[in-house]
């Protein structure tokens, strides 16, 4: 669907800023992104599934960088974060979905 395809996909200092085909126009923050991070890992810590997982602190997601974007076929993102993980692949319908429910929308891209 033309909707969720990326024309241009950037790193800012604090978010990744995507420019859409049909012209919209996201701003993520990296928090909001890491946050809703849907590998398996980050699903269970979300549910409770892992009673000894520490939830991150403020000062975690401060010194969070986005270090790597890598494209997944056709039709999603691999997100590398600095502290090491990497296992979220990002489609790039989730990441429209995530932008139209933020919770800060851009005005212009
Ligand atoms: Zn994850």
């Amino acid at each position: 669907m033309q909707k969720f395809q990326p024309t241009r996909i950037e790193r800012g200092d604090t978010s990744l800023e995507i420019q859409w085909k049909d012209s919209y126009c996201s701003e993520l923050s990296y928090r909001f992104l890491r946050e809703k991070c849907p590998c398996a890992h980050c699903d269970a810590v979300r549910l409770g599934k892992d009673p000894f997982h520490i939830l991150p602190s403020d000062d975690f997601f401060d010194n969070l960088r986005l270090v790597d974007i890598q494209r997944v076929g056709r039709y999603a993102v691999r997100l590398g974060w600095s502290d090491g993980h990497r296992t979220g692949i990002y489609t790039f319908q989730f990441l429209r979905e995530l932008s139209e429910s933020a919770p800060k929308t851009p005005d212009v891209c």
